[in-house]
């Protein structure tokens, strides 16, 4: 997984090294009794956690620069016995990730939730997934919907201690494999007798590795595929210039589409008032014509100046700068001044297919007809949904069902190797 985490050591006007901060840049927050895996993987390497519970879940008013708590508790509260059910009979089909619940819960979700007998999604749950960057949820099967709530709702808010990427790093050091770290895959060849990826290692270009299989993460295989909410309509067939794509493949990929997600941190004077904790911009958090503008902020410690800011661009127009000015916008109508912008992250961010697609059987065909084809398999939050939990999980689930055994006998004759 990605580490996302930004070491920042000039953060201090001191520049001591006692200021030195670490931020996670992308996934950070885990509720505790809804991530087994993370921290089953976690308490192997005796990564600790922090706790978030005094941090605010705020709402904020940019015009004034006032904010409210949400009605976190409550909203969720609402939505439990609706998360429950679904979570049995998801359980119950004995499907992988988001493949369970597609099912049952294509709808869009406003339908899905009417037809449930709830009229409206409870602001928090709205807020929380808009501005977690899974998009408005008007535009979403209620399946990734669900996938959010049930990932959120269980446990106290925590997040580890020296970041993510601490977690991942001991992780790759206690492995007894070769991890390859600072690598850029350039191909993928694929043919009926294995897979070789072509990898520039630091400055060596053209190393290659042979294997039989190959499971691939993030959004790789998804080339410059389509965004949500771009102007721009994508006619030409789908390709992939860093993997030779079978016609499932390119059937199944052209119908996804990316998030424009972005996170930019800013050094602010001038809100010193605005304590620890994550604030949504409920201005932006429904209209997607105020796409650009940030939907979320958070302060992450109480003795630095540097926030936060998550934003969604639309890949054409909207995009890197003019997504920084309208977070320097919002900073100055609350009250603040932004010192200097520290730096600028963009992420392809949560692959997912629309309600329709759903409900025609694409997660149907992606587990039972794509998985294995061509000795690849996919994880990720296409698969999965975009959640480090639902991730780490799915790829467990994925390996169990495609590489694991009920037989305690391996399916090669046992050698002995006489030792000289
Ligand atoms: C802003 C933000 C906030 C988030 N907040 C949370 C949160 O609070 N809680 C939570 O649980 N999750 C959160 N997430 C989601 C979480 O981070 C992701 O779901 C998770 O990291 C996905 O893991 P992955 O391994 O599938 O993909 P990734 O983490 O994206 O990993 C894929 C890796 O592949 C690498 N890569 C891509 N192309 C190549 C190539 N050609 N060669 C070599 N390497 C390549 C990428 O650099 C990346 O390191 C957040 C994400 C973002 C962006």
């Amino acid at each position: 997984m990605n580490s996302k985490i930004l070491k920042v050591a000039e953060l201090s006007c001191n520049s001591s090294s006692r200021f030195r901060k670490i931020y996670d840049l992308g996934g950070q927050v885990l509720a505790t009794n809804s991530a087994p895996t993370i921290f089953h993987l976690a308490n192997q390497v005796n990564s600790e956690t922090e706790d978030l519970t005094t941090h605010k879940f705020s709402i904020v008013n940019t015009s004034t620069g006032t904010y409210n708590d949400t009605k976190l508790t409550n909203d969720y509260i609402s939505i439990i016995p609706l998360t429950l059910n679904l979570q049995n009979k998801a359980k119950a089909t004995g499907l992988i990730g988001v493949h369970a619940i597609s099912h049952i819960a294509s709808d869009p979700t406003p339908a899905f939730l009417k037809s449930n007998g709830i009229n409206s999604v409870p602001v928090s749950v709205a807020y929380g997934f808009t501005a977690s960057g899974y998009g408005f949820v008007g535009d979403m099967g209620y399946g990734y919907v669900h996938e959010f709530v049930k990932s959120s709702m269980a446990g106290k808010v925590v997040r580890f201690r020296g970041g993510y990427g601490s977690v991942w790093e001991k992780i790759s050091e206690s492995v007894e494999m070769k991890v390859v770290c600072n690598a850029r895959v350039v191909m993928v060849r694929r043919d009926g007798d294995g897979v070789c990826v072509e990898v520039e290692v630091g400055e060596k270009e053209g190393v290659e590795f042979e294997f039989d299989k190959v499971i691939v993460s993030g959004s790789f295989a998804l080339g410059r595929g389509k965004v949500y909410r771009s102007p721009l309509e994508t006619k030409e067939e789908f390709v992939n210039e860093a993997m030779d794509l079978s016609d499932l493949e390119k059937e199944l990929f052209s119908k996804v589409e990316t998030i424009d997600y972005y996170t930019t941190v800013l050094k602010i004077d001038g809100l010193d008032h605005i304590p620890v904790g994550f604030y949504y911009f409920e201005e932006f958090m429904d209209d997607p014509n105020t796409i650009g503008n940030p939907v979320a902020m958070q302060r992450f410690y109480s003795d630095t100046n540097i926030f936060l800011f998550w934003s969604y661009g639309n890949s054409v127009d909207i995009v890197g700068e003019t997504v920084i000015q309208l977070a320097v916008d919002a900073v100055t109508r609350m009250g603040g001044k932004v010192k200097k912008v520290i730096l600028q992250r963009r992420f392809k961010y949560f692959p997912h297919v629309n309600s329709q697609e759903m409900k025609d059987g694409f997660y149907e065909k992606l587990e039972n007809q794509l998985q294995g084809q061509k000795n690849t398999y996919y994880v990720g939050g296409l698969m999965a949904f975009e959640l480090t939990e639902r991730n780490a999980s799915y790829a467990f689930d994925l390996v169990l069902k495609h590489f694991g055994s009920d037989n305690a006998e391996p399916s090669f004759p046992y050698v002995k190797v006489q030792n000289s």
